[in-house]
């Protein structure tokens, strides 16, 4: 029953993840935690976007690949939400 519990817990968990910012954790919503995509294709959040692309370009918090753009002209990632 434990063990039942704990492999439910891991599944969801992961399927989590997909809709979830890599830095901050939290949910994709339509706004402040919208989800971007950067030019190296990891996705982070709205709000994570702002706080590392404060110059011209945004460094990507995964791979430190350089996306430049700047954070405000990034659209969101329709197809995460
Ligand atoms: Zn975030
Ligand atoms: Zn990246």
């Amino acid at each position: 029953m434990l063990s039942n519990a704990s492999r439910v817990f891991q599944t969801s968990d992961k399927l989590k993840e997909n809709f979830t910012c890599g830095i901050c954790g939290e949910n994709y919503t339509n706004d402040k935690f919208a989800p971007i995509t950067l030019h190296c294709g990891h996705t982070f959040c709205r709000n994570c976007i702002d706080q590392l692309g404060k110059d011209k370009h945004v460094p990507c918090g995964v791979c430190f690949t350089n996306t430049w753009t700047p954070a405000k002209k990034l659209t969101k990632n329709y197809q995460m939400l």
